[in-house]
């Protein structure tokens, strides 16, 4: 057999798979990426060090930046729509009533990911009110969203939506993006229920949509390639994550479920000093999620008390992510 005909076929081999994991490696052999540092752990001054965007980016647009105790405007009169964005005009990621007038007119996005089945990022009929065709969640609860979906369905005169039940870590491609389900760390009333923060990429764009989540979880950072354990040298060029609790509630009980301002900041530091994150010049975290009574001040207050590069999202905000 010719070598590169070889090589071909063992490419697609299990055992080639293996040996290429770097847990499987001979003794003295150098994995892809470099030599663990220590103790099988990945090597830390390697990789790039600067981002050059190979594409145009992803165009978010903040339909809601409020969590689920947004039930009207504040005292000060301003308003949080229930947690949600539509990327590139198209592709939704949680969507509840609050949000439609949110939507930009002549905008009809036909596609849903759910993070999870908490009523202020899932509403079935609105969902279809709004002409979602193709609907995609967690396989664990897929016969119970298909039943809600039904339901809808019969009282909205609306067609039945796709249901498309996803597994961790399968990325799945959606009018132009690539979106792969990530573990949240937060739990819905359902416990069985694995629940989603999503990977989001279009060309060199990897952008981290981190809602509801209590910080970041090791599966998480691995099947994103940006984990302490991560031998492959990937970074994210984006996040959105949520911060539902502001300064100074470092010892609330949501920590169990939901992040705080100074967990967000932690979490960007980290990746950023171990260039998990490397974004273009100028790119902001946004936070997005924040509950009405853990954070104290108005939109413009929230945002002149955040560290950079945070910055607190609003409904309607848009951002491209490069
Ligand atoms: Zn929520
Ligand atoms: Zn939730």
């Amino acid at each position: 057999m010719k070598r590169r005909t070889f090589i071909k076929l063992a490419a697609i081999t299990p055992v080639a798979a293996a040996a290429l994991n770097p847990m499987n490696l001979a003794k003295g052999q150098i994995p892809p990426g470099g030599r663990p540092a220590r103790g099988g752990f990945p090597p830390r001054d390697q990789g790039p060090t600067e981002y050059v965007p190979t594409g145009p980016g992803i165009q978010v647009r903040f339909l809601g930046t409020g969590g689920a105790d947004w039930r009207g405007p504040a005292e000060n009169g301003e308003l949080r729509r229930h947690a949600s964005i539509l990327a590139d005009g198209k592709v939704l990621f949680d969507y509840t009533a609050t949000s439609a007038d949110m939507i930009p007119e002549g905008v009809h996005p036909q596609v849903i990911f759910y993070t999870h089945s908490h009523n202020d990022h899932y509403e079935p009929k609105p969902a279809l009110e709004l002409g979602i065709r193709r609907v995609y969640l967690s396989e664990t609860w897929l016969e119970r969203a298909t039943r809600d979906f039904q339901r809808a369905a019969e009282q909205t005169g609306m067609p039945m939506p796709e249901i498309i039940p996803l597994k961790l870590g399968q990325t799945v491609e959606q009018d132009g993006i690539k979106v792969t389900p990530l573990p949240a760390n937060h739990a819905s009333n359902h416990v069985d229920e694995e629940t989603f923060i999503y990977l989001i990429e279009k060309d060199s764009t990897r952008l981290l949509y981190a809602t509801d989540t209590g910080g970041l979880t090791a599966r998480a950072t691995g099947y994103a390639g940006i984990g302490q354990f991560s031998f492959e040298r990937k970074f994210l060029t984006g996040i959105i994550m949520e911060a539902t609790m502001g300064v100074g509630y470092k010892e609330d009980q949501r920590i169990f479920s939901h992040s705080s301002v100074d967990q967000v900041a932690s979490t960007v530091r980290v990746l950023s000093e171990s260039r998990k994150y490397l974004p273009v010049e100028g790119q902001k975290v946004y936070i997005t999620h924040l509950s009405k009574t853990a954070h104290t001040g108005s939109q413009e207050e929230i945002e002149r008390s955040l560290p950079a590069p945070l910055s607190c999202a609003y409904d309607g905000l848009e951002v491209l992510f490069r």
